[in-house]
């Protein structure tokens, strides 16, 4: 697969050549991209996708790679990675528009600073708001698509669309954007007024707690699992008696069992096998097959 650079237009931002997916993924694992480009604005990513299409060349958007396992083989054609670009916040009374590329965290101290709640929850998620919608983050019984209202989208098709948030199909983690092509370009909120030291407050509860449950020090990607009915993955998975099981570096951990750490040089198929290993012995306990959270991007 040949790519042109010079086909696709001007490109304003970043371009990394054979670029290690380590650098951009959470879990610090993964294999080369062929192209990772970090777009500076919408023209770019419109210009990258119409090249990929005509050229028939695949490419693929990430965040902040929070919520992603890449295969060690790598990534052939083009990343696209929102992350920290396309990132501005505009705050009219109670409706902030933030570009897909804003951090939730920083997002939501931004908000907090304007005395609006309702993004106290995404303050400890380190993704990205564009993978955020997509997964429809969330944690302590909230999601990110209670304040939701429209979502501004190019699609496959290379065009800008928007879409309401009854259009979207939000569902737990889920959203009908696991289904498409379609790029998360620019958000709409409708957030509610507070005060800025209870939602302060609020946060660093929030923050504190989070320290203490989750194996913040090695490196990860959230739960492993989703979460099955009344079921909690990490109180199956310690009843298995899976918790400090290994596969070369990666760990199912001892702090908290849902969670998967890199306890150095963990290869992506280490990660694979262990979630297997875990499947495997949820399984044969409790008959339950546990359903990754964990999104996988292979060649
Ligand atoms: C320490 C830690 C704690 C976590 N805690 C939580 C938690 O409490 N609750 C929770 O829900 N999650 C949690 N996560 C998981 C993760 O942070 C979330 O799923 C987050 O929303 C992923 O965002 P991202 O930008 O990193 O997306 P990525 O991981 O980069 O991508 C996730 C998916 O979204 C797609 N995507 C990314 N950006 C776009 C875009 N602009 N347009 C279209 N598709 C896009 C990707 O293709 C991929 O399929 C945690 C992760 C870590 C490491």
């Amino acid at each position: 697969m040949k790519i042109d650079i010079k086909r696709m237009g001007e490109i304003k931002g970043q371009i990394k050549i054979n670029e290690s997916m380590r650098n951009h993924t959470t879990f610090r694992v993964g294999g080369t991209a062929d192209i990772l480009i970090l777009p500076k604005d919408i023209e770019d990513v419109q210009n990258i996708v119409n090249y990929a299409k005509s050229e028939g060349i695949p490419y693929h958007v990430i965040g902040n790679g929070s919520n992603l396992l890449v295969s060690d083989k790598g990534i052939r054609g083009i990343v696209i990675k929102i992350c920290k670009v396309l990132n501005e916040i505009i705050i009219s009374e109670n409706t902030v528009t933030v570009g897909a590329g804003c951090l939730l965290p920083s997002l939501a101290k931004e908000t907090m600073r304007h005395g609006l709640k309702g993004l106290e929850h995404v303050v400890g998620i380190p993704g990205a708001v564009g993978g955020g919608v997509r997964m429809n983050a969330g944690s302590g019984g909230h999601e990110l698509s209670e304040v939701v209202e429209k979502v501004t989208i190019l699609t496959s098709e290379g065009a800008i669309g928007e879409l309401y948030k009854s259009q979207i199909g939000f569902g737990y983690r889920y959203s009908f954007f696991q289904e498409t092509k379609d790029i998360i370009l620019q958000v709409i909120l409708r957030l509610q007024s507070g005060a800025t030291e209870d939602i302060r407050k609020t946060m660093d509860d929030i923050l504190k707690k989070r320290k203490e449950k989750f194996p913040l020090s090695y490196p990860n990607a959230g739960s492993v699992f989703k979460r099955k009915g009344d079921y909690s993955p990490g109180k199956l998975i310690e009843d298995a008696g899976c918790k400090g099981m290994t596969r070369g570096d990666a760990e199912v951990s001892q702090l908290h069992a849902n969670f998967i750490i890199n306890k150095g040089n963990a290869a992506a198929n280490d990660i694979l096998f262990l979630i297997k290993d875990i499947q495997d012995a949820v399984f044969a306990k409790f008959n339950v097959l546990l359903e990754p959270e964990i999104i996988f991007l292979e060649e």
